[in-house]
């Protein structure tokens, strides 16, 4: 905001001081009609986060990130390495969005969906008021020195954050291993699965670590997309926002006088009570304007409209506004940019969801085995193949086999005509076409072949047969 003279705030971050040791912050509990909404909204979220991993569509797990063996379940649909250009393109989905989102309303994102904020915020944050009490308290107790009540509460704390995060780290295993081998580690013990244990143990830590030390310094200094909003940001991006034109009017803020008319004197609605300081978890004042660090968490919001109703002022003085609405009045516009941002993310959704519908279930990849032509076996002619079949799905298929479309001959697959596939296994092996040799029309035909499991259609295939080349 370039009518406040006073920059030297962008030169530091509020959780560090001018020694560069941490300085831990102890916010307001925040209170009102933003952290009421905030709050429903983060459990619903929360319940879903939780619940993903454990809930399955046609056997396979709802949302699956296995890493490790490149398998991928994203709404239920499994993903392969065959299928990775679909993953990259959900991906591509997810960050377009989150930019469209961003371009248009600010950190939305940060502070009403991030897990991290979550966590912190509605399920670390609350307990540690429940235990140490309001931000007063929670300095006094950080200060004093080590006595019952100071061990008692620490010890209270720490053993329920790490209950918390053991609890935390469970749900991201089954994410990234499966529920399943979750609940086989459980059965099977620590020894028996010791990898497993460990990777448990190491997220443990981490979760701890973060939610009892780091905490808001994840977003100022490990969180990618918090450094990227200086370039997505412009002033038509709506974000938690001071009105300074309000708050300072000709002779700026100054602190509240019952017997003070301040239409009068000139000063601005801010009355400088440090409550939205106070409240914020990241440690900045709003007053100063769009910082990096600002989570648009809402809580200033709140607190401000408490401090204005209690003087009677009009609430708003912090609000959902863009820059330009605040210093030029400006109603909010959608703007080229956010139109070509619509654009693109609708239509890499259109090409996500089409393709999303056009895969199926069950992948055939049916080759000429290299270096071979074609043999005379009396009038017909035989090519032989390599097939490779993939069943993604967490059926089993007991009678698969292969059959000609649109073309008379036939297939004869090497060893059992009908075979079985395992859900989530692959089968491979080599298979003969015979195409009666008065029936070619060219000395290179593209075939179309059909995988079946008894009468049932799992995919089709095309594949060339090669012939002689005196056709007429
Ligand atoms: S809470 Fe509102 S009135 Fe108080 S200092 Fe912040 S902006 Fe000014
Ligand atoms: S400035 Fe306000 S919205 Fe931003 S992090 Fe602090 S309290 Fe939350």
């Amino acid at each position: 905001m370039s009518n406040l003279p006073d920059e030297a705030f962008r030169d530091t971050i509020g959780t560090i001081d001018e020694g560069g040791n941490r300085k831990f912050i102890f916010p307001k509990k925040p209170s009102g009609k933003f952290y009421d909404y905030r709050k429903i909204v983060s459990y619903v979220l929360l319940a879903i986060l939780v619940a993903n991993p454990f809930i399955k569509i046609n056997g396979n797990q709802f949302m699956m990130f296995n890493v490790i063996e490149r398998r991928f379940n994203i709404f239920g649909f499994p993903f392969w390495p065959q299928d990775f250009y679909l993953f990259v393109i959900s991906m591509l989905v997810g960050v377009v969005f989150v930019i469209l989102f961003t371009v248009v309303f600010g950190r939305i994102f940060c502070g009403w969906i991030c897990p991290q904020t979550i966590f912190l915020e509605m399920v670390f944050r609350r307990i540690e008021y429940w235990i140490d009490g309001d931000r007063g308290s929670q300095s006094r107790l950080a200060r004093q020195e080590w006595n019952g009540e100071k061990i008692r509460k620490r010890l209270l704390k720490w053993t329920v954050f790490f209950l918390i995060s053991f609890g935390i780290a469970n749900i991201f295993l089954a994410y990234l291993v499966g529920s399943d081998q979750l609940f086989l580690m459980i059965e099977q013990g620590p020894v028996k699965q010791a990898s497993n244990f460990i990777a448990l143990l190491i997220f443990t830590g981490v979760f701890y670590f973060v939610f009892v030390w780091f905490r808001e310094q994840v977003c100022i200094i490990a969180c990618p997309y918090g450094r990227l909003q200086g370039v997505l940001l412009d002033n038509k991006s709506i974000n938690v926002a001071y009105d300074f034109v309000r708050g300072e009017k000709e002779n700026g803020r100054g602190k509240f006088n019952k017997k003070e008319d301040r239409a009068l004197t000139g000063k601005g609605d801010c009355i400088d009570c440090l409550q939205c300081v106070h409240v914020c978890p990241m440690g900045i004042d709003i007053r100063n304007g769009t910082q990096l660090e600002c989570t648009n968490c809402t809580a200033c919001i709140d607190e401000c409209d408490h401090i204005m109703e209690s003087v009677g002022l009009p609430k708003g003085l912090i609000r959902y506004a863009s820059e330009d609405e605040i210093a030029k009045k400006e109603p909010f516009k959608f703007t080229n940019r956010m139109k070509g941002y619509t654009a693109v993310l609708f239509i890499l959704l259109s090409v996500f969801v089409g393709m999303l519908f056009l895969r199926t279930n069950v992948e055939a990849i049916i080759l000429r085995l290299p270096g071979q032509l074609f043999q005379h076996k009396g009038d017909k002619i035989s090519n032989v193949y390599t097939y490779k079949i993939v069943n993604k799905t967490m059926k089993d298929y007991s009678d698969i086999h292969f059959e000609l479309i649109d073309q008379k001959g036939e297939i004869k697959n090497v060893g059992n005509k009908n075979f079985k596939i395992k859900r989530e296994e692959t089968a491979q092996g080599t298979l003969f076409i015979e195409i009666n040799e008065a029936i070619l029309e060219s000395d290179k035909t593209t075939i179309k072949i059909g995988v079946y499991n008894g009468k049932e259609l799992l995919e089709t295939t095309k594949t060339n047969f090669l012939g002689p080349r005196s056709f007429n």
